[in-house]
This record gives C-alpha cells, structure tokens and sequence, in this order.
C-alpha cells in the first residue's frame, strides 16, 4: 500500500534542513523538487479523475505556509504550479486535461504562469502578445493551429517548467494558451536576478511565431485575463497570503529565539519594553494574518461571494505582516540579522517580494476600496446588508 502524502508540517519539517542549500545555490536542486512531488503538494490542485489528490484550499494554504518557512523560492512554485493545474482543470479542453494534467500532478511536468510582460504588469490587460489563427488553407477543425507572438516577462520557475499557461490578445480579446517548452518558436531566457526570492529560477519567455494547436486554448477568446487570469490570481494571492504567514511566523520564531538568549545590559533582551514592543507588533500582525488567511480559504472552499474580499484582505494583510516581522527580526538580531545570504537577510528580502507579486500592495489596496465601495452602495439600499461577513446587521 502506498504510503499517506506527509502533513503540510511534516513536508515542512522536512524541507527545513535544506533551507541554506536552496538559497545558497540561487535555485531549486533537482532532489527537493523530486521531494515536494513525491508528497502530493504538486496534485494538490489537480481532480482526483485526472489522478490528482486534491486538496481543499485550507489545506493547500497551510502547505504555502509550511514550505515558505524554509524557501519562499519554492513556495512560490506551488503558487504558480498551482495556478496552471487549477486554470486547465476549469477551463482547459477535456483532451488537454487527460494528457497533461496527470502529468502536472505526478510532477514529471511542471508549470509556469506567464501573465507580465514590459506593458503589462499591474495593468493585466495591457498585454501585447498576439494570438493569430495561423491555419493553412483546407485544414480541417482538428488541425487548426494558433500563432503566438510576444515576450513574457519574470515567470516564476520558467527555467525549469515544461509548460507555460500564457495570455495573448486576439484583436481586443485575451486568451490563454498552454505553451510547451518544446513547442516550435519557444525561447526560454533566465530573467534578470532578483534580491528576493533568488532561487525562484525566474525566466522570460519569448514566443515568436509559436504555434499552438487550439486545444491548447485555456478558455475562450474574450475569457483570458478576465476569467482564466483572474482566477487564477485568485489562488495565486491566497497562497502569497499563506506563504506570507509561514514567512512572519519563522521570523518571530527566530526573534523570540534570539531575544530571549541574548543577553546585554546584565540582561535577556526580550526583557527591554521597546523589545516586547516590536516583538509583539509582529506577533499581532502574524496572528491577525492568520486569522484572514483562513477566512479567504473558507471563502475560497465555499465559493462565496465574498471570496474576492477576502482574498484581497489576506494578501494585503499577511504580506504586511511578512514585512513587519522580517525588519523587527533584522533589527532585533543586530549584526546578526544583516549577515549576507543568512535566514534574516533572506526574509528581509523575500517579504519584499511578497509585497509586489501577484498584485502589489497598492494595487491590492486599490482592488479592495472599490470592492468595499460597491458593498456600501449595496448596503445603502439594503440597510440589513452586513458590514462584514457574517456581522450582526448594519442599522
Ligand atoms: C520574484 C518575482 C516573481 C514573479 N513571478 C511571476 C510569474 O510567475 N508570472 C508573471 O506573470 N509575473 C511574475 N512576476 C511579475 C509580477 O507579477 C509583477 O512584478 C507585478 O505584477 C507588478 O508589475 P510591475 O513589476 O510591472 O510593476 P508596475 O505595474 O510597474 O507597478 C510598480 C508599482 O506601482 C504602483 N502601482 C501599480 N499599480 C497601481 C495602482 N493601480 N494604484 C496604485 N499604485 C499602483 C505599485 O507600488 C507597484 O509596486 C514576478 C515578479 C517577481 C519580482
């Protein structure tokens, strides 16, 4: 019999030890990988049908957080992995889901998100990628071919995947497609290094008169950033929320370690009130985070109409935290902290990240005002609307 996938801590625990080895070697060894397959975590948003073992997305959250509290690098991999499984097992064409996904879920296929490109960064649907019908004359429905052109900027572990989930305009409509990295006119570049997440094996992608047979369309022309895309962002947010919240919890971890062994002044420096000051800060921006992780996951597992809210609120809320928590426990270790390459200076730099990927902090905080703004016009005609979900009525 085969044995139990590991709990998000028991793969956490696992991964902990090879911490220093990921980031020290600016990427993902080959074996961490086979590790993180081998447990399932790569199923986790593949049906059981297409031989997935899929997990709710509480569960899957706690494994985000799990893994960021060794590797932000390579939680982000389950974020963008995620993402495409997630995307293709909605929206993909039932032929697509039988050949690949199984594959996806197995880890002998890994996927990349290719959404950014030089326009087009928090401005999604300013793409520029064109998708073209590129069918030769008398070709029949089963051969029809699409040509893609145009250049993906920053895909997360785009070095390493076998498969790329890309949009692309068709006249004013986006549309997503599943590239293969051995798809004709497929360039794959390793991006510019980032100080953050530097084992995320970053890669452009360059898309220049590839062509793709339409059942690797992902959606329908019109349906690519409005639906595919922003479903996807969705979970991806969710679990930047989650590996935000390992990221916070590891850094209070470590200053509550530190502080109260370090001793100056005759004694512990968890005994200085301007210390419990910034310790406690960041515990209650990790604990408040936690709080909103979960609650987007129930939404997220419900399908409630209060899902993009809460997805908003966690990310914006857990990536604070991250940053809250990372620059408390650089500045609690002193000299320590700001050791180049160490856990401190990796989660300084990591929670910056967290800041800016799958929607910056601003763009988020924008997203969330309108959002708010359109439940108070709501609850304006409806005085019985809830101020929150699940809040006592609004008089
Ligand atoms: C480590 C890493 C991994 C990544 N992985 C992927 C990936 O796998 N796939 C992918 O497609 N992309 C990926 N990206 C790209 C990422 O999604 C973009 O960097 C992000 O969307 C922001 O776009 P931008 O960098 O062009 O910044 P811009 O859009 O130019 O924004 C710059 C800043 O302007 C401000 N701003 C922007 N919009 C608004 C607004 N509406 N209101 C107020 N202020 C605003 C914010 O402060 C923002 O940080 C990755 C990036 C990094 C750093």
């Amino acid at each position: 019999m085969s044995q139990p996938p590991p709990t998000a801590d028991e793969l956490g625990r696992l991964l902990l030890p090879l911490a220093d080895e990921i980031e020290a070697a600016r990427a993902v060894p080959e074996g961490v990988l086979e590790t993180v397959a081998r447990s399932g975590a790569l199923a986790a948003m593949v049906p059981a049908q297409y031989g997935g073992r899929p997990l709710s997305y509480q569960e899957y959250g706690e494994l985000n957080r799990a893994v960021a509290r060794t590797s932000a690098s390579l939680q982000s991999l389950l974020t963008v992995h995620g993402m495409v499984c997630a995307s293709l097992s909605r929206w993909a064409p039932e032929r697509t889901r039988q050949r690949l996904l199984p594959r996806l879920a197995s880890g002998e296929l890994l996927g990349a998100f290719g959404l950014t490109e030089d326009s087009a960064g928090s401005d999604a649907q300013a793409i520029e990628t064109t998708a073209t019908p590129d069918n030769p004359a008398g070709a029949g429905a089963a051969d029809a071919v699409w040509r893609l052109d145009g250049v993906k900027r920053w895909l997360s572990f785009g070095q390493v995947a076998h498969c790329f989930l890309v949009f692309a305009k068709h006249g004013d409509r986006s549309v997503g497609f599943l590239v293969r990295r051995d798809d004709p006119g497929v360039t794959v570049v390793p991006s510019r290094r980032t100080s953050g997440f530097r084992s995320a094996m970053l890669a452009d992608l360059h898309l220049d008169g590839c062509r793709v047979p339409a059942d690797r369309m992902v959606g329908r022309p019109g349906f690519g950033v409005a639906q595919v895309a922003s479903g996807a962002l969705s979970l991806g947010r969710l679990c930047v929320a989650y590996g935000s919240l390992g990221l916070a919890e590891a850094c209070c971890d470590a200053m509550l370690g530190h502080t109260s062994s370090r001793k100056q002044f005759g004694g512990r420096l968890i005994d200085l009130q301007l210390v419990r000051g910034l310790v406690s800060d960041a515990v209650l921006d990790t604990e408040a985070a936690r709080l909103l992780c979960e609650q987007a996951a129930r939404a997220m597992d419900a399908q409630d109409d209060w899902l993009i809210h809460h997805v908003l609120t966690a990310k914006l809320a857990a990536s604070r935290a991250a940053d809250t928590a990372a620059s408390a426990a650089a500045q609690l270790h002193g000299a320590a902290g700001l050791v180049d390459g160490g856990p401190v200076d990796r989660w300084v730099r990591d929670a910056r990240v967290m800041q800016v990927i799958e929607g910056s902090t601003q763009l988020l905080q924008h997203l969330l005002a309108e959002e708010s703004l359109q439940r108070f016009r709501v609850r304006r005609r409806h005085p019985r609307y809830p101020f929150a979900q699940g809040a006592d009525r609004v008089e």
